[in-house]
């Protein structure tokens, strides 16, 4: 994808896009759930053995005992607006983010 990318004023901006994070590095915090405005990620819950449970939605976070650890999982990469935040409040520096003239539509 390719600009022109312009904040408010006009001045150039390249949007930053999250596009994965690394479910051995994550510790599932979810601060860069919090402070993303576009549901681009959500926590997930993994076993023992690394596989992926399902989205930890409240309703049974415990996967019937079988939960070992939660990571955050990029499911909704196409919302993602390129801000940076995520990337800022990030204590593992675990994320992979892509500028937009190198990504795809
Ligand atoms: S870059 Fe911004 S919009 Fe994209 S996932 Fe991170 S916080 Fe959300
Ligand atoms: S801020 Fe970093 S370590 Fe915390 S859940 Fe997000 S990607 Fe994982």
């Amino acid at each position: 994808m390719t600009g022109p990318f312009v904040t408010r004023d006009g001045s150039q901006w390249m949007p930053d896009y999250l596009t994965a994070i690394d479910g051995m590095t994550c510790i599932g915090c979810g601060r860069c759930f919090k402070v993303c405005s576009r549901e681009v990620m959500h926590l997930y819950g993994i076993d023992g053995t690394g596989e992926v449970l399902g989205v930890c939605d409240g309703e049974d976070d415990d996967f019937d005992g079988l939960l070992n650890r939660m990571i955050m999982v990029v499911d909704h990469p196409g919302r993602c607006i390129g801000c940076g935040a995520c990337a800022r409040v990030c204590p593992k520096n675990c994320q992979t983010h892509a500028a937009a003239d190198t990504v795809p539509a």
